[in-house]
C-alpha cells in the first residue's frame, strides 16, 4: 500500500483494526495536527512508513488472571501488558484496573503514552497494560490476591530495563504495594521494577500527587502567556481520584476556586469553592468505595449525572476519564473558558477539540499537562538506580521544571497568530524525538 499522507496511515489502520474506536481515535488527533508539519517538512514515504510503524505495538501480552475470591472460589479476569514503543527506553506507562479495560482502551492510552513521555525529555518509551478487574467493592484480601495472580505472569516480562509499569485508574500505592512484593518473592530481586512504590520500599516522594500537581503548574505557565494567574480563577475539576484530588488541592492552595468534583454517579457543587477541609472529607469518603451521592458537604449541592460540563467557570481540569466532553459540551464550554487543562487522558472527542481550537481558547492535550506523574516516575527509576532517594522539595523542583520545559517546547512547536495550539504543539514535539530515535534505530 502506498503510504503519502496521513490519510493512508488512517486507512491502513482502520482497515487492520476496525474494531478499535478509541484507538483510532487517538491516532486520528495525532494525524490531524501532524498532517501541515509533515506536509511542510517534505515528509518522504519512508517518514509515513515510520509513523504508521510507531502507530504498531511492539509487543501485546495477553493473559488469564486466576485468583482466590473471600468465599474461596477462583475467579478469572484477563491480563494485559502493551509494550507499545520502546525508541527512547524501557517501556514505561501506567496498570489500569477497571471493567472497561480492552485492547482498544490500552492501544489508545499506550500511544498517547509514547508521545507524552517523549515530551518529558527523558528516557522513557511507551507501553500500558491492566485487566478488566472491577476492584469495586472489593476487600482488601481480595484485592491482595488479584494483584498477586496478576504479578504471576506480569513479571516475566517487566524489569528496570525493560518495562517499569506504574499505577493508572484502579491501581494506586496500595496495589503497587501487593504487586512488587510478589515480583520480589517470585525473582529475588530488589530492583525497580515498578514506580508509585511507597517510599519507604523505594518510591519517590511526591509521586502521588505529581500528575495534580503537574497539571496545575503546567496551567500556570499557560495563564502566564496573557498575563494572568491561577488566583480566584474559578474551575471546574471532573474526577474524585487521584489526579482529580491533587489537581484540586493544588489549584486551592494557588488561590483557585475549585467548584466541582465528580465521579460516575454524578457531580458536587459548591459555589463559595471547595476547601481543603472538603477536600479531605470528600477523599476519606470516597476511600471507603462509596460515592458523592452518600456525603453531605456545607454549602455544595449534588446533582446526579453528567451536566458538570455545564457549570460556568474560567478554567476547566477534566481529570475522570477518556471521552468525558463531547463536541456540544466544548460549544458551552468555549463561551466563557479561559483555559481547558485535561488531567485524565483524552477527555476530549476529537470534534470537541476541534471546536475549542477553532474559538481559540487554550487547550492543554494530557500528554502535555498530565505528564507529571510519568515525569516523577521517571525520576523514581533515576534515584532507584542510583540507590539513593532524594527529598520532596528537589523532586517538586524536578516536576515544576519539567512541566516548564514541555510547555516551551509546545511553545515553539504550536506557535501560532492566534496563541499557543498546544495540541498541536505536543503532538509535533512528541513525535519529533521519537520518529528520530526510530530512524537512528534503523526502524
Ligand atoms: P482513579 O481511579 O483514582 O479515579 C478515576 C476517577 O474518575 C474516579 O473519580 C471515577 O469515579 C471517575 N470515573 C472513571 N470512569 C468514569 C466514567 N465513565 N464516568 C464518570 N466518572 C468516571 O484514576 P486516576 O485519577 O489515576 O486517573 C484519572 C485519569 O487520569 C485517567 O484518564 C488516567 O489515565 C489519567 N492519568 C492518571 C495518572 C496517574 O498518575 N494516576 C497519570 C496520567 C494520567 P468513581 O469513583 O465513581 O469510579
Amino acid at each position: 500500500m502506498v503510504m503519502t499522507s496521513t490519510n493512508d496511515i488512517l486507512a491502513a489502520l482502520s482497515a487492520r483494526y476496525p474494531h478499535q474506536p478509541t484507538f483510532l481515535q487517538a491516532v486520528a488527533e495525532v494525524c490531524t495536527t501532524l498532517a501541515p508539519y509533515l506536509g511542510a517538512s517534505g515528509a518522504t514515504e519512508a517518514d509515513y512508513v515510520r509513523l504508521l510503524r510507531l502507530a504498531t505495538p511492539e509487543r501485546i501480552i495477553t493473559f488469564k488472571v486466576l485468583w482466590t475470591n473471600d468465599q474461596g472460589a477462583i475467579e478469572h479476569n484477563i491480563g494485559y501488558r502493551l509494550q507499545f514503543n520502546s525508541a527512547l527506553g524501557s517501556y514505561k506507562g501506567g496498570l489500569r484496573f477497571d471493567v472497561t479495560v480492552n485492547e482498544d482502551i490500552l492501544k489508545f492510552l499506550g500511544f498517547e503514552q509514547i508521545f507524552k513521555n517523549a515530551l518529558t525529555g527523558l528516557p522513557l518509551g511507551g507501553g500500558k497494560g491492566g485487566s478488566d478487574f472491577n476492584p469495586k467493592g472489593r476487600s482488601d484480601s481480595e484485592i491482595r490476591s488479584f494483584c498477586r495472580a496478576f504479578m504471576v505472569e506480569l513479571h516475566h516480562h517487566i524489569g528496570i530495563e525493560v518495562d517499569v509499569p506504574a499505577g493508572d485508574m484502579g491501581v494506586g500505592g496500595r496495589e503497587i504495594g501487593y504487586m512488587m512484593g510478589m515480583y520480589k518473592e517470585l525473582t529475588h530481586r530488589s530492583e525497580g521494577a515498578m514506580t508509585g512504590k511507597d517510599p519507604l520500599i523505594g518510591g519517590s516522594f511526591g509521586r502521588t500527587a505529581a500528575t495534580g500537581h503537574g497539571a496545575v503548574y503546567f496551567a500556570r505557565a499557560m495563564l502566564r502567556e496573557s498575563g494572568k494567574t491561577l488566583a480566584g480563577l474559578r474551575c471546574v475539576v471532573s474526577g474524585s481520584g487521584n489526579v482529580a484530588e491533587h489537581t484540586a488541592r493544588k489549584l486551592v492552595s494557588e488561590g483557585a476556586v475549585v467548584l466541582t468534583l465528580s465521579d460516575r454517579t454524578g457531580y458536587l457543587y459548591k459555589e463559595a469553592g471547595l476547601t481543603t477541609g472538603d477536600i479531605d472529607a470528600i477523599i476519606a469518603h470516597k476511600d471507603t468505595d462509596a460515592n458523592l451521592d452518600t456525603i453531605a458537604i456545607s454549602g455544595a449541592t449534588f446533582t446526579v449525572g453528567k451536566p458538570w460540563q455545564a457549570v460556568v467557570a474560567d478554567g476547566y481540569f477534566p481529570c475522570a476519564t477518556q471521552n468525558e466532553i463531547d463536541v456540544a459540551d466544548a460549544k458551552a464550554i468555549a463561551k466563557h473558558a479561559v483555559l481547558v487543562v485535561e488531567g485524565a487522558n483524552m477527555p476530549l472527542s476529537n470534534e470537541a477539540v476541534a471546536v475549542l481550537h477553532d474559538a481559540h481558547i487554550p487547550h492543554a492535550p494530557g500528554k502535555a499537562s498530565n505528564a507529571g506523574g510519568v515525569a516523577v516516575s521517571g525520576l523514581e527509576m533515576a534515584q532507584n538506580a542510583a540507590h539513593y532517594p532524594w527529598s520532596a522539595d528537589e523532586v517538586e523542583a524536578k516536576l515544576i521544571s519539567i512541566m516548564e520545559n514541555i510547555h516551551e517546547r509546545c511553545r515553539i512547536e504550536g506557535g501560532t497568530d492566534w496563541g499557543i495550539d498546544y495540541v498541536g504543539g505536543a503532538n509535533i514535539a512528541g513525535a519529533k524525538r521519537v520518529l528520530a530515535a526510530m530512524k537512528v534505530l534503523g526502524w
